[in-house]
């Protein structure tokens, strides 16, 4: 709770509101953003509303105000909370992550690069040389893994695409030495089609209208985005991204992460594939399915480095099992373009899966020693996209959606669930504060044999058999009776059906009978498996939280849509932390850890006390200072409720050392 920072600008920290209501914490968070100030704690959560400007809060002085201090002592900022995580790593020697969320647009992805930024420039005071080139390939990482993975939206210009955690390793000094990113369900579907107003992946423009003319050639491309089927919608539109400025960037950053000449031009290659894939087009001739530009054809197999029969194969043709036989059967002309674009779909995310590798490669952590004797610990950011709920929605949206419902669960668990068990766990009185969990919403969702998944996997196990209406039919079965199961509000996860015909599109050599009646595992089970490592990952951390808040729709500055923020505010459960936090003690710590910092401060504790416990010593240390009302001893921790009180003791601190 910054309490020194003036009144008018609202209150720092929702928890020193006079009631805790949704009227009181919505005048304060639209007072504070009218002022300038985005950013307000509700304890040691930051809550962060999209300035939709250039803030002048990020420099190097800013930094400086922030370095090593506590998380009281300046106003609400991301850098405090960044600290906050880095000490904690650093002192006690534990792995941190912070985790940021918010819907589309709410300022997630600008949040984690300040947070980045913030720890590369408080790191490696002693300018180690090996230590500044890990930080600069993380910095850069950032703008290659944007420009294939964010595209424009009309929720945001340079919307991620994609969700994203990345650990940082550091060494027993506290500097990074490495680092491992781990990226959620690309949207790959962009990748053929995009609603009217947005673009397809940056990359796609940024080769069109920034390679050089010796480049463009060689991939027998066009500059205009208006010539790809794919890209056509976003070509259109004029916006503030300058394209051909970004390809430079973004080819620089890659050297300078260390892809080879070669590499880069794979990437290229790959792009411009695709954009070709797009522009292909079926016919029939009798009962002959044909590639009608044959031109392209040859295009595609120079770019591919294969055969022209291989390319046509790959198109007209899937391979099924009968049998013992794998025979190959003729797609019809609308199989062939479900195909083409499953294959597009499937190569642009192979490429960005593979670069995605290629740069952990690069960043992990090198030196053996550090690796397995040093002191390793890490701080995670974890940014990945909120709720999305759209006319339309489809598969992504889904898997998004449950994403956000498990980390709700884990803020939930940690935040408030740990909470009260600790004040339990202590013998220290505590109210019942009443939450929705959120669990049950879950388990909907990925329950074994009943859940949306399981359903979803047994469905894609007969494709070609099951449509939309039996996959439904198989959700109203077995969850008719589960309290939050709307029958028609799930029909949209069937839709994604190419993800399926995929496979027989894309073999890796060839395929034999066992591989191709072998069930792989869907999309959707994938997707699954990945939620719970990662849930599973975070939750054995120490959790820092950024809660974005998105303040309207049109990219305003000065616009605070009041009904939009209470929504976003409500779903975060933002109100439910205030009432936990506000039940509860600002401040805890152990007994020895509290008289370690502290003891100077009374002459019964220093230089040691002869008190019969830490505890004993503890309570006449805060009787002596006048504090003892706002404390509560539990069996091993001392609780203190108001930050003024802490505040207090570290500026007494400060007097004596
Ligand atoms: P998200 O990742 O949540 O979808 P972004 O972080 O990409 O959202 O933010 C969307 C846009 O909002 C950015 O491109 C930028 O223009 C603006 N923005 C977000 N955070 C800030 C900030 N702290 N200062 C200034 N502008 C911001
Ligand atoms: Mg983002």
């Amino acid at each position: 709770m910054a309490e020194h920072e003036s009144l008018e600008f609202g209150k720092a920290d929702f928890v020193l509101l006079d009631n805790v209501s949704m009227e009181e914490f919505m005048a304060n968070l639209k007072l504070r953003f009218d002022k300038g100030r985005i950013y307000t704690y509700i304890g040691e959560v930051v809550v962060s509303v999209n300035p939709y400007r250039a803030m002048n809060i990020y420099g190097r002085d800013t930094v400086e105000q922030y370095k090593g201090r506590e998380l009281y002592e300046r106003p609400p900022h991301l850098f405090a909370i960044a600290d906050a995580a880095y000490k904690a790593m650093k002192r006690r020697n534990k792995d941190t992550c912070i985790v940021i969320s918010g819907e589309s647009g709410a300022g997630k992805t600008e949040a984690s690069k300040y947070i980045m930024q913030y720890i590369a420039a408080i790191t490696n005071p002693n300018q180690r040389a090996e230590v500044e080139r890990v930080k600069n390939m993380l910095l850069k990482s950032n703008c290659v893994l944007e420009a294939f993975g964010n595209a424009k939206t009309n929720r945001n210009d340079n919307s991620s695409r994609f969700g994203k955690y990345m650990d940082i390793n550091f060494d027993f000094k506290g500097d990074p030495i490495g680092g491992h990113i781990s990226n959620y369900l690309l949207e790959k579907c962009r990748v053929i089609f995009q609603q009217e107003g947005e673009r397809s992946f940056h990359s796609f423009y940024q080769l069109l209208r920034g390679a050089p003319d010796s480049l463009i050639r060689s991939l027998h491309i066009q500059k205009d985005p208006a010539a790809y089927n794919y890209i056509k919608v976003g070509g259109q539109i004029k916006s503030s991204i300058n394209d051909g400025a970004d390809f430079k960037a973004v080819a620089d950053a890659m050297k300078v992460i260390g892809f080879t000449g070669d590499e880069i031009q794979t990437v290229y290659k790959i792009l411009a594939t695709i954009l070709h894939l797009g522009n292909l087009t079926f016919g029939v001739d009798g009962d002959v399915t044909l590639i009608e530009n044959t031109k392209l054809v040859s295009i595609l197999r120079e770019l591919l480095s294969t055969k022209e029969e291989n390319v046509e194969k790959a198109l007209l043709y899937r391979t099924v099992a009968t049998g013992r036989d794998v025979i190959e059967k003729q797609h019809t002309v609308q199989e062939a373009s479900y195909g083409r674009d499953a294959l597009a779909k499937a190569m642009y995310e192979r490429l960005f899966c593979w670069i995605v590798g290629r740069i952990n490669d690069i960043i992990e952590v090198k030196n053996y020693d550090a690796k397995i004797h040093g002191k390793n610990t890490v701080i995670g950011v974890l940014d990945i996209y909120g709720f999305e709920i759209f006319q339309n929605n489809s598969f992504e949206q889904f898997c998004i959606n449950y994403c956000n419902e498990k980390l709700q669960q884990l803020f939930i668990q940690l935040v408030l669930k740990q909470e009260q068990e600790e004040y339990q766990r202590e013998g220290i009185p505590w109210k019942h504060i009443d939450y929705f969990n959120n669990q049950i919403i879950v388990d909907l969702v990925e329950q074994q044999h009943k859940g949306i998944f399981s359903v979803l996997d047994e469905a894609c196990m007969n494709v070609g058999k099951v449509t939309d209406e039996v996959f439904l039919q198989g959700l109203n079965t077995k969850l008719a009776k589960h309290a939050h199961y709307t029958s028609r509000k799930v029909v949209m996860v069937g839709a994604d059906y190419s993800l399926f015909l995929l496979k027989g599109m894309w073999p890796e050599g060839k395929l034999s009978i066992t591989e191709v009646t072998k069930r792989p595992l869907t999309a959707a089970t994938l997707f699954k498996n990945s939620m719970i490592s990662l849930v599973e990952n975070l939750a054995c951390k120490e959790p820092y939280y950024v809660r974005c808040i998105k303040p309207n729709d049109v990219k305003s500055p000065l616009l605070f849509e009041q009904e939009r923020c209470r929504h976003q505010v409500e779903y975060l459960g933002l109100l439910e932390n205030v009432r936990v936090r506000r039940a509860g003690f600002a401040y805890r710590q152990t007994y020895p850890r509290f008289l370690q910092r502290y003891k100077m401060i009374s002459e019964f504790t220093w230089p040691n006390h002869e008190l019969s416990s830490d505890k004993e010593a503890v309570k006449r240390l805060l009787q002596g200072c006048g504090f003892d009302h706002d404390v509560a001893y539990g069996k091993t921790k001392v609780f203190i409720r108001t930050p003024r009180t802490l505040f207090s003791l570290e500026e007494q601190r400060a007097e004596m050392v």
